[in-house]
């Protein structure tokens, strides 16, 4: 395999309960990847629907058609293009949309291709334009032009690709352009996890780690990772070095709970970050509606913070609404923090217009 890659994740959102990997999670999620298509948990639609399609192009002895993955970040997307690549018995390149800049970028990347070579294209969406155009035609045609030269005198030159697959990833399909998104054979969506599929993660990847965990154990650990496999693969390293130390190494229910106490990391899996929002929008303005910007002040954190980092998740979860007016606690919210809502909320009044009720 190649790396490419310059991906700014490791910077991006270092936080226990983040969904982007971290420099840990770089380093020893190779070792805990599932490798077929048979190991991979979850995900019953997509997987069916991409064993059909790789089936079909190996009986035809072809290369697969490109592929667009899109889901939040930590769902899987690289380890199915790795999987794809596997299971087509060819080799992958890995890199992503930011790396690729300059419309040269991709050419170089595409003309070095071995034919039926897989190659992943993390954050898709953030490719520039000129070299989403060269990737146009190279989808479609495996040709591109480069261009060599500039002003009067630049010659367009066609090159030649050997037929490839590209494994586009995106966190949304909503964020590529039409072109684009049409030029892929099989587009798939990939779902948060449910919790028992994540305690599948969790007992599998325990046992490649060689750490023993009991089936409450692992249910302590799904339940908290938000619907992300990457989050209870980080979850459950914590929760052994928590383990080792205060106890014997074996992980059940309750030294998973108390582990995760000691981060943080509370039932529902909402973090410091998290709580801290749910706590100032019901014991500082209510359960609201207050504007973003002071509850971002009263939280003391950036307005982008509160709104790109910890409000998805408390929106996914039913937890705040987001209303015109402001940012509205449910009443999930109220009972979580185990408060009180004033009476006009408990008895469906003022805040349930909001909802549209
Ligand atoms: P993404 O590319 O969507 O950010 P990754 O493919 O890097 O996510 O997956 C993150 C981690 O989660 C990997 O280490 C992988 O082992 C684990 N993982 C993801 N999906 C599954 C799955 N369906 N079954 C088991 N482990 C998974």
């Amino acid at each position: 395999m190649n790396w490419d890659d310059t991906t700014d994740a490791a910077s991006a959102e270092e936080r226990l309960v983040g969904s982007v990997a971290d420099r840990e999670d770089q380093a020893v999620e190779a070792a805990l990847r599932p490798k077929d298509l048979g190991e991979f948990i979850g995900q019953e639609k997509v997987r069916e629907q991409l064993d059909l399609v790789l089936r079909a192009a190996r009986a035809r002895g072809a290369t697969a058609d490109h592929v667009l993955l899109s889901g939040a970040p930590g769902l899987g997307k690289t380890t199915l293009s790795m999987i794809i690549a596997a299971e087509m018995g060819a080799p992958i390149r890995i890199t992503s949309g930011p790396a690729i800049q300059h419309a040269g970028d991709l050419a170089a990347i595409l003309s070095s291709l071995q034919e039926g070579e897989v190659l992943f294209l993390d954050e898709i969406h953030r490719m520039s334009r000129p070299a989403e155009e060269m990737l146009y035609m190279a989808m479609e045609d495996f040709r591109v032009d480069v261009v060599v030269g500039k002003g009067p005198g630049a010659t367009a030159i066609p090159l030649e690709l050997p037929p490839f697959t590209l494994v586009g990833a995106t966190t949304r399909a909503g964020l590529l352009p039409p072109p684009l998104r049409d030029r892929f054979g099989f587009t798939a969506h990939m779902e948060f996890y449910e919790p028992t599929e994540l305690e599948r993660v969790v007992h599998r990847s325990a046992s490649l780690l060689d750490v023993e965990i009991d089936t409450d154990g692992a249910a302590e650990i799904a339940g908290r990772s938000r619907g992300t496999p990457r989050i209870a693969n980080r979850l459950l390293r914590r929760v052994r070095d928590y383990a080792q130390v205060k106890a014997d190494g074996i992980i059940d229910r309750d030294i998973a709970a108390a582990a995760l106490k000691v981060y943080e990391v509370d039932a529902r899996g909402l973090d410091r970050l998290d709580r801290a929002v749910l706590q100032a929008l019901l014991k500082l303005f209510g359960g609201g509606p207050v504007g973003l910007s002071t509850l971002a002040v009263a939280v003391g954190e950036e307005r982008e913070t509160v709104e790109e980092v910890a409000e998805p998740f408390l929106v996914r979860e039913g937890l705040l609404a987001r209303t015109p007016r402001g940012r509205v606690a449910t009443p999930a919210a109220w009972a979580h923090l185990g408060l009180t809502p004033p009476r006009s909320t408990a008895a469906g009044g003022g805040q349930q217009d909001l909802f549209g009720a």
